[in-house]
């Protein structure tokens, strides 16, 4: 099988970078259809504006209403076209990018530009987006026909947004290197439509050293509302090293258990990373890893608050029959357990996720 993959067209990353965004889109449209949150517009839309016309571009602001829906996407997709719209941004959260990347996408391919406000996951640099139905369950993948044109990341923005999300999205990353070794070893096709290169093993090795590094200077100075050297670092592995990572090095056990803790309502609560990070340590445990990476996973985990128990992912009353309902959703054929191991059957993951629980409140109690 050949080796494949996929990243953005470009990717940027600084402080206060949002100022110079009219500079970076210059050759990528004329009229751009900024797709945000009222708050985000509220917080950066002036910005976004003036260093648009500076460029004598033309800006159309399109309200985002909260989740990404077909009703969601059809509505942009309508006032996108009516507004003679050339080139469509997506700025905020998982869900504003997913919809201005299936917007682009459904009219044509059109240059797509994403604007993360949060560091909390591994959207952004990915040619996959999710919809939703209106009661949040997943009910599509779109995959665009090429990642989106330019990431651009506004470490100053990030530095502002929530600890907790830039803990989740640590979780997130955390994944990566694990996933996609798993997937290497298995010589998995990922979805670059090929079997994993050697320069996204390498990225997915660095996204975890990065994080083990950075990880909770990174996160101190975010919880003290303050930008530091390490938030650079720590951005560039959620954001940049772990999308990439995901799409072209493969998905194991971790986010296919993530998938199935929606089958669990006490967790619903909780972020996708945070999910994730309880789904890398059920994975370790399927994979019956060492000591040592297990130690050192635990104590990565502990220091970034992420949850290493299913009472801190909210299952205070483990209920057994719910638990393996979430087992059997992370085994169905379409989900990527089976790329740690073919033959993980749901009474696997039901038994390894009771032993990532005693093992974290185990640790948690020394
Ligand atoms: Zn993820």
């Amino acid at each position: 099988m050949s080796i494949a993959m996929k990243a953005p067209g470009r990717y940027v990353q600084g402080f206060g970078e949002r100022k110079k965004l009219g500079q970076s889109v210059k050759k990528l449209g004329s009229t751009f259809y900024v797709l945000c949150s009222p708050g985000g517009r509220r917080r950066f839309g002036e910005e976004i504006e003036q260093s648009l016309t500076e460029q004598e571009k033309t800006v159309v602001f399109a309200e985002f209403h909260g989740e990404a829906t077909k009703a969601e996407v059809f509505a942009h997709m309508d006032a996108c076209k009516a507004a003679g719209c050339d080139a469509v941004i997506g700025m905020g959260g998982g869900k504003v990018i997913d919809t201005a990347k299936t917007v682009a996408e459904n009219l044509g391919g059109l240059p797509c530009i994403i604007i993360p406000t949060v560091a909390s996951n591994d959207a952004p640099c990915s040619g996959v987006a999710v919809l939703y139905n209106e009661q949040g369950v997943v009910v599509k993948a779109v995959m665009m026909r090429r990642n989106p044109d330019l990431v651009l990341v506004d470490t100053e923005i990030l530095s502002k947004a929530p600890a907790r999300l830039l803990s989740a999205g640590m979780g997130d990353a955390l994944s990566t290197w694990f996933e996609a070794e798993a997937c290497r070893k298995n010589g998995v096709k990922t979805m670059a439509r090929g079997q994993e290169t050697e320069t996204v093993a390498m990225m997915s090795r660095l996204c975890y050293d990065l994080l083990l590094r950075y990880g909770s200077e990174a996160l101190d100075g975010v919880k003290r509302g303050e930008y530091t050297p390490a938030l650079e670092k720590v951005v560039e592995a959620n954001i940049l090293l772990s999308g990439v990572g995901f799409e072209s090095g493969g998905l194991a056990a971790a986010h296919a258990i993530n998938d199935g803790f929606a089958q669990e309502p006490q967790a619903h609560g909780m972020y996708h990373g945070e999910k994730v990070a309880f789904g890398v340590l059920t994975q370790l445990v399927l994979q019956k890893t060492d000591a040592q990476t297990l130690e050192e996973v635990l104590g990565f985990l502990a220091r970034v608050e992420l949850p290493m128990t299913l009472a801190q992912l909210g299952i205070t009353e483990i209920r057994e029959e719910t638990l393996r309902k979430v087992a059997e959703a992370a085994c169905v054929p379409t989900q990527s357990t089976k790329n740690l191991s073919p033959d993980i059957t749901a009474e696997d993951v039901y038994q390894a996720l009771l032993e990532a629980d005693r093992i974290g409140r185990e640790y948690l109690a020394r």
